[in-house]
């Protein structure tokens, strides 16, 4: 896991200085000495957690929150409000704000840290979450879902900006017939191969979804129709190359690959992934181990 990223957001020297050798070893420690800058370095940081004072010299600490809860870039972020003693109303107005946390000037150096490792801990757990919603667990492509989100936004992204995309469903050749010659454990070997070939393949950029059983897709930015195809067929070679070895079996898979531009008058992903599907039918129709354009 990368290093933790904390930020503080407080205007005395002294309570800076005390959190920060308090918090070294939790993370890295950036400090703010007021509300604007330290909503700026929010954004610039995109830190784990933010330790926000209440009283600054410039806005007060529940403005910062509010405003780090109502930007969808930072609302995720834990904010833990650090207010003096005695003020269980700037601790209630703190959590309701949308506050995680608070703890209480003077502070106890164990205490903030067992709260911020608290918090740490629940940002792991919810970054898990985000990533088993978006993955496919077997090949660690993008699922379904994703991919079409993703896509769905590269399309919004290219009306801004034009540029040329591509979108290839591939699906791969009698499958059903490796399941029930090999067994079902051949066949998850043969989607984890098949994928990893696509993501060595690709360019960085690209975009790969497992978007059905043994079917996967690509979205393919900044890419002409001909640039595709010359990438598509190095995929659709390579797979046909790999030798698989399953319980003293040795055998070899192909795929089918049918690909189309995404044009401007496509509002979503889908109706150009339509005309893939059909470029993908007639590589079927064709002998299948083929790249078909639309
Ligand atoms: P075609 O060349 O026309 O695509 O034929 P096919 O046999 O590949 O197509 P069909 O749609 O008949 O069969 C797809 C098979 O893929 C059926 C299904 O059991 C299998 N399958 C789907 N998901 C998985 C999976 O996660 N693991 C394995 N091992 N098999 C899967
Ligand atoms: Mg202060
Ligand atoms: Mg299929
Ligand atoms: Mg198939």
């Amino acid at each position: 896991m990368a290093e933790r990223k904390i930020l503080i957001i407080e205007d005395s020297d002294l309570m800076r200085d005390l959190l920060r050798a308090t918090l070294r070893d939790l993370g890295t420690v950036e400090a703010a000495p007021d509300g604007k800058s330290g909503l700026k370095m929010a954004l610039d940081l995109m830190p784990s957690i933010i330790l926000l004072d209440i009283v600054l010299p410039d806005i007060d600490g529940f403005r910062v929150c509010e405003a780090l809860k109502k930007d969808e870039r930072t609302k995720h972020i834990p904010v833990i409000v650090m207010t003096g003693l005695d003020s269980a109303k700037a601790e209630l107005k703190g959590l309701s704000l949308g506050a995680a946390d608070f703890v209480r000037k003077p502070f106890e150096p164990e205490i903030v840290r067992a709260r911020v490792r608290t918090q740490l801990e629940l940002v792991s757990a919810r970054e898990e979450l985000v990533y088993m919603a978006m993955v496919d667990s077997m090949t660690g492509c993008f699922n379904r879902r994703h991919f079409m989100n993703a896509a769905d936004m590269e399309l919004s992204r290219r009306k801004r900006h034009s540029y040329g995309l591509v979108v290839a469903v591939l699906d791969v050749d009698n499958f059903k017939m490796i399941n029930d010659t090999y067994g079902h454990e051949a066949g998850d070997l043969v989607l984890k191969e098949i994928a990893n070939c696509c993501k060595e393949t690709v360019r960085y950029e690209d975009t790969l979804g497992r978007i059905g059983g043994e079917e996967f897709a690509v979205l393919l930015p900044e890419a002409d129709v001909d640039g595709a195809y010359v990438v598509l067929e190095r995929v659709r070679e390579k797979i046909a190359a790999i030798e698989y070895s399953h319980n003293g079996h040795i055998f070899h898979v192909t795929v089918s690959i049918g690909l189309t531009e995404v044009d401007y008058d496509d509002v979503a992903i889908n109706t150009a992934l339509d005309r893939a599907d059909q470029a993908l039918y007639q590589a079927k129709e064709q002998g299948r181990n083929i790249v078909v354009i639309n």
